[in-house]
């Protein structure tokens, strides 16, 4: 078997092995599809996004008790490291993870585009530098409305992961003195998080930073005894939200579950 082969079996088993724990498969369709896709499927593209395809991923849960959802888009740029099976595991363990909170991940749009270079890797500004640079903005501002948010867009590059949420969008603006709002909803995630390096910072194998990123857009916020506030967990125990990489794992609490429910982006499911 040669290198690549042997990588792709193993892709394979791994998801095999996570859907059988989570009793979640993913199935996988093309747009048009249900409810938002016609708004979305009459968008062809712009300067930016060029020869723009549209899949959906949606989840299957083995139970069925949810009491709310949520739609994601998720844009991989042709051109990045980003493989299907790696975003089919991400997905995965972002179904997972939020099912702890009985909360279901309704429906995911996959678009896929030829977009400029320069905004497949989030190094051009340099370690350090990953919030706010050309690639972003050109992403967020180029897109069609009709994208359900939260929209996670998959690059390349230094520094790995970045989300705004409405609060950070506005705190980013009122430092730079310009109006970056519009970024709220969105993150980045670049490939790196599927290499070794990634992982050995200590993080468990259920980890991904797709739930991650998505709880800070949630609102997700620590708030110590004397009312502090921290975007990152200062719990004892291991959760997804935990601000020591050597404590990250799935694991959502209660508190962080009602964080999440109270966001805009979540919708009750009906009943
Ligand atoms: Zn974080």
């Amino acid at each position: 078997m040669n290198r690549k082969r042997y990588l792709i079996f193993a892709a394979l088993l791994a998801v095999n092995a996570h859907r059988a724990g989570a009793e979640i498969t993913l199935s996988h369709g093309t747009y048009p599809e249900p409810k938002n896709s016609d708004r979305i499927s009459k968008w062809e593209g712009s300067a930016v996004y060029r020869n723009v395809s549209i899949k959906t991923i949606t989840p299957v849960y083995g139970e069925n008790d949810f009491t709310h959802e949520f739609d994601l888009t998720l844009v991989s740029p042709r051109g990045t490291q980003w493989t299907e099976a790696q975003i089919d595991e991400h997905v995965l363990k972002l179904a997972k993870t939020y099912q702890q909170c009985k909360i279901k991940v309704r429906n995911i749009a996959v678009i896929s585009a030829d977009v400029p270079a320069f905004m497949l890797d989030m190094n051009d500004t340099g370690p350090g530098h990953f919030i706010i640079n050309s690639a972003q903005v050109a992403y967020v501002s180029s897109m069609p409305e009709a994208w359900p948010k939260p929209v996670v867009f998959l690059t390349d590059g230094y520094a790995a992961t970045w989300a705004y949420s409405v609060a950070s969008a506005k705190r980013t603006s009122e430092l730079r003195g310009r109006d970056y709002n519009y970024l709220a909803n969105t993150a980045f995630i670049s490939s790196e998080v599927n290499l070794d390096w990634y992982e050995l910072n200590g993080k468990d194998k259920t980890y991904s930073a797709l739930p991650h990123e998505l709880a800070h857009i949630f609102n997700y916020m620590y708030v110590d005894k004397d009312g502090k506030e921290d975007t990152h967990s200062r719990d004892n125990f291991n959760n997804l939200m935990n601000r020591d990489t050597t404590k990250e794992n799935d694991y959502l609490a209660p508190y962080m579950c009602d964080i999440f429910k109270a966001s805009p982006l979540m919708r009750q499911t009906a009943r």
